[in-house]
């Protein structure tokens, strides 16, 4: 059930399924074909020295890991640790990419890593364990170890992601607006742009149901069931991925038992009903301020479109 419910949500992805295989191939390939041309060209030449001694080209053949780590470990432990341990990472990141992640440049970075990382992979396992190395970086004794082409797109977007990590969980704990405060000035809803700001301020009527000093709940002017109410927070919060966990989470959960206490109260309980949240452009979300919709008073069909 969950499967089908994965594999019917592709075509929807298709932009991300498209970047994440060209990302992913394209790392492949560069490693692949830089690899290919070292081989071809490097083999018996020695040592190449460009811009004095900052890069020099060589080639050998690494059994071990990144910096050979682990060259001397026993097969099953190499098996396990260097070839079937990463190589479930890899399926696991894709699995990621294919099914759930929506940001461009994390798409990028997880694909550069799994094209590099399976890049290596396929080396350990056509080339008895040896993947072939050929790039040297350094400044006099400051060197690298030897590396590949695929080692640096693993590397660098390991580094590329930890930082995004780190920015994203500073952002993360900037403590939000209380949600009881008025919208900030300047914002869409101060500027009297938001219909729902609005219809909380009373400068736009609409059948009001219930209200309280942070929840409002009115009918839906476009019904699209016997029983369609809204219920939001009265201070603006453009949709749910814009409720601060560490703050909002008390206020997130009083809007769900509301609109389950108001869908009761509409006579919903028996039968059922279907509580909607909208979010973002792919959501079908039209008014930028979060809303529960509570549908009932009639079987409703499923999927949505
Ligand atoms: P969304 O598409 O964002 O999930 O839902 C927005 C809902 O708000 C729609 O069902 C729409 O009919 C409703 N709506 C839009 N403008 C108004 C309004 O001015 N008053 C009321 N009561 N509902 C509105
Ligand atoms: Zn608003």
């Amino acid at each position: 059930m969950a499967a089908r419910r994965l594999v019917n949500s592709l075509p929807r992805r298709k932009k991300y399924l498209i970047l994440t295989a060209a990302v992913f191939a394209a790392n492949l390939f560069l490693d692949r074909f830089t690899k290919y041309l070292a081989v071809r060209l490097l083999t018996g030449r020695g040592v190449i020295r460009l811009l004095g001694d900052s890069v020099l080209l060589y080639l050998t053949g690494n059994t071990g890991a990144f910096l050979s780590l682990g060259a001397s470990w026993s097969p099953p432990v190499k098996y396990l640790v260097l070839l079937y341990l990463p190589l479930a990472v890899c399926a696991a990141a894709l699995f990621h990419l294919i099914f759930f992640e929506n940001r461009m440049g994390r798409i990028v970075i997880m694909a550069s890593i799994a094209g590099g990382g399976v890049s290596n992979l396929l080396d350990r396992l056509f080339n008895n364990f040896e993947v072939i190395d050929f790039l040297n970086f350094g400044i006099g004794p400051l060197r690298t170890g030897v590396l590949n082409v695929a080692d640096l797109s693993v590397t660098f977007g390991a580094i590329i992601l930890c930082i995004g990590e780190l920015a994203a969980s500073r952002k993360k704990t900037a403590p939000a607006p209380a949600l009881h405060d008025a919208a900030p000035r300047g914002t869409l809803a101060a500027m009297g742009t938001c219909i729902f700001c609005e219809i909380a301020a009373g400068r736009v009527p609409a059948t009001k149901i219930f209200e309280d000093d942070e929840i409002l709940a009115f009918h839906d002017t476009s019904p699209q069931a016997p029983v369609h109410v809204l219920v939001i927070p009265r201070a603006h919060r453009r949709n749910i991925f814009e409720l601060d966990p560490a703050g909002d989470d008390g206020i997130a959960g009083r809007l769900l038992l509301r609109a389950a206490e108001l869908a009761r109260a509409q006579g919903c309980a028996e039968k059922g009903a279907r509580f909607v949240i909208n979010a973002g452009d792919d959501g079908g979300q039209t008014v930028d301020h979060l809303h529960i919709h509570v549908l009932g008073g009639r079987p409703l069909g499923w999927p949505p479109g």
